[in-house]
């Protein structure tokens, strides 16, 4: 049928697909950040960033409303083995904060980024924001690196992996940030969006943009 010829856009997609270079930065004084409320499936960008598990092999729990399992739904049976191929090829589970790069497939975007966040299930430790800051770096650099210029993130690890998302977006929005600094002068032109799921996830990411652009 013309979904399946590429003459219509996915059928699933309620509000459509949405091309991340035609939002408008959240402020004019921290260009190339964006901050977008929505289903991270429906962007077409670049790349972007799955919050997946070690496996990478996608979520395998019938209805559970993570965004693994959205990515690998509509992306197609085809993402599952593209992943399945990569990590016969690693030979071992992915690493907290190690990217896997893959096609994006049924998606609009044109990759998807696989990372698996840290696991927070007692108190938040340094080792825990570390951990979530080298997600966004290494996503960042992975991305830099196949000469990709937009890059849409979920909010790691703030699901099911327990990172409360008030303790996560500043260091989510720092470590964007500084990226951006250190590249901006050779690539003036990335972008990276916030995707954020709920108002509550949007309002906590807005406090967090809020702050000065060099804290
Ligand atoms: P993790 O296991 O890393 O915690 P989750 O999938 O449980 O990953 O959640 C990560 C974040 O992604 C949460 O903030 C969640 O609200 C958000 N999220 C879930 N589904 C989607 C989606 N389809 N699009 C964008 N964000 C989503």
């Amino acid at each position: 049928d013309a979904y399946l010829r590429g003459e219509r856009e996915r059928p699933h997609a309620a509000g459509g697909v949405v091309d991340v270079r035609a939002l408008p930065p959240y402020r004019a004084d921290d260009p190339g950040i964006v901050l977008w409320q929505g289903d991270i499936t429906r962007l077409r960008a670049d790349a972007i960033v799955n919050a997946a598990n070690d496996a990478m092999l996608g979520c395998f729990r019938p209805n559970h409303h993570c965004i693994d399992n959205a990515i690998h739904t509509f992306a197609g049976i085809q993402l599952r083995a593209e992943c399945a191929a990569v990590m016969d090829r690693l030979g071992r589970t992915a690493r907290t904060g190690e990217p896997i790069v893959t096609g994006g497939w049924n998606l609009p975007a044109d990759h998807v980024i696989h990372v698996t966040g840290p696991i927070v299930d007692g108190p938040l430790t340094d080792a825990h924001r570390k951990a979530l800051a080298d997600c966004y770096r290494n996503c960042l650099a992975a991305a830099d690196a196949r000469g990709l210029r937009s890059v849409a993130f979920c909010s790691i690890s703030t699901g099911v992996f327990g990172f409360p998302i008030d303790q996560a977006a500043p260091i989510a929005v720092a470590t964007v940030r500084a990226f951006l600094r250190e590249r901006r002068p050779d690539h003036p032109h990335m972008t990276v969006v916030f995707d954020v799921f709920s108002d509550h996830d949007r309002s906590i990411y807005e406090q967090a943009l809020h702050r000065p652009v060099r804290a």
